[in-house]
This record gives C-alpha cells, structure tokens and sequence, in this order.
C-alpha cells in the first residue's frame, strides 16, 4: 500500500493544514511547505522572473479564494483540496492522494517526476523530461539540449509547472514520438561556423545530423521548411 507513514492521510483529512502538516503530508522536512507559501522560485527557461508561490498558483488554478488570514496571516492554513492539488501538481501525491514511494524525500531543487503529474486545472498528465527522453528512447540530456534551444527546438514544451519545470502533454510525447520514428526529415540545422543546411535526429546520447555530425550548442536550428544542402545528408535522406 501507498498509506502514507508520516501521519497525516489527506485522503480522509477535512481540516485545513498548517505548513508543517503540508510538510508532513507529503513526506518532507518540516520547513518545506515554506517555499510554496512565499518564496519566489526561478522559472526553467532561465529568465529571473519569478512564479507565484505553488500553493497561490494551485488556489487559484483550481478556482478556490485564499483568505488573509491565509495570505498574510503569522499562522497560514490550506483548505485540504488546495493541498491534495499541490501534492498531486508536483508530483509527491498520486490522482488518488496517496504518497509516490520513489518521489519521497525531494525537496531540494528541480527534480524530476517518476511519474507523470496531474495538472491541477485540468486533471490532465503533465509528462517531464525524463518521461519524453524515454518515449523518444534519447537521455535526459539530449532533451535538455533541445529544450536550450528555444526559437526552432522540436521539443518545445507545453508548459511550465509551479516550480518551473517544462512539461508536455500526453498528445504532444505521442506527437513527438511519431516524429522522431519518421527519421530525419522535417529536422534541419545549420552547424556552427558552416555553410551548409543538415536534417538532423536524435541519437540515443545527443543529436546529430543525418551526415553523422553531432550536434553542439553553438550550432543553429533552422525553420523545418529549410531546404537540406549537405550531400551526405541529401543522400542519407534519399536511402532512408
Ligand atoms: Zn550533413
């Protein structure tokens, strides 16, 4: 069974909780609720705007008014929906409320999700990095490089979650995933420095071009209309 063992079982919980008990309900440290209450965290695109505290943004996307004496009151406490919704946007509670075993404990930093999270305002999957990287059979890494690349990235994300992290939606891993099975057309870079337009896809530890290049971050992703101008590619193309 998934019951949780710190004491507070939100599935059959009515009273609003206190930081420690959010803490405690999702199997961390006392003072982790904190940050979700008040401090700003950094978005994942690297810019230095900063999110709404997780506890405020999940309130409001599952259309519940915090008081406040919630807001700015020395004692805070959540209503137990806004807490369910929380744990399960994160990824430390399951659509059913109970604890995620292997999310247990993680608190610190952008960690990604074993499983995939519930958005709060849809109910819908929210699927992360390490969850495209498997479907698309690539690493982490490969994913994180194509998300750097912002403008022309084919792994441009659906969203970011509540602590900054980029997420895709079920049909969009699909979408992708049928892409990257389609091979390298529809794909095209220009590589640092040179002159020539390459398709590209992913290997199993980065991307690389259909010529046998790999893939590097000074180099440019081009409209996926470009017109391939590599031989080797051209004719890697034309054989597969
Ligand atoms: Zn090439």
């Amino acid at each position: 069974m998934n019951a949780p063992s710190h004491g507070i079982d939100l599935t059959c919980r009515t009273e609003a909780l206190s930081l420690s008990d959010i803490s405690r309900a999702f199997g961390l440290s006392r003072s982790s609720a904190q940050k979700w209450h008040k401090t700003p965290v950094q978005s994942a695109t690297g810019h230095k705007a900063a999110l709404p505290p997780a506890l405020h943004a999940v309130a409001q996307a599952i259309g519940v008014r915090l008081g406040p004496d919630v807001l700015e009151g020395p004692r805070p406490r959540y209503p137990v929906e806004v807490v369910l919704a929380l744990g399960q946007a994160l990824g430390y509670l399951d659509r059913h409320g109970h604890l995620i075993k292997e999310n247990q404990g993680k608190g610190r930093g952008r960690w990604l999700p074993a499983v995939p999270t519930i958005d709060p305002a849809t109910r819908r999957e929210r699927h992360y990095v390490n969850h495209l990287a498997a479907a698309l059979g690539v690493t982490n890494e490969a994913v994180e490089m194509g998300l750097s690349r912002k403008a022309h990235s084919y792994v441009q994300p659906d969203g970011t979650d509540e602590m900054g992290r980029s997420f895709w939606w079920a049909p969009t891993v699909e979408h992708l995933v049928e892409r990257a099975r389609t091979g390298p057309a529809g794909r095209r870079i220009r590589l640092y420095g040179g002159r020539h337009t390459h398709s590209a896809a992913p290997g199993r530890r980065s991307f690389r071009t259909g010529c046998g290049k790999i893939i590097g971050r000074s180099d440019h992703w081009m409209p996926d209309t470009a017109v391939v101008t590599c031989p080797a590619c051209r004719k890697a193309e034309a054989a597969g």
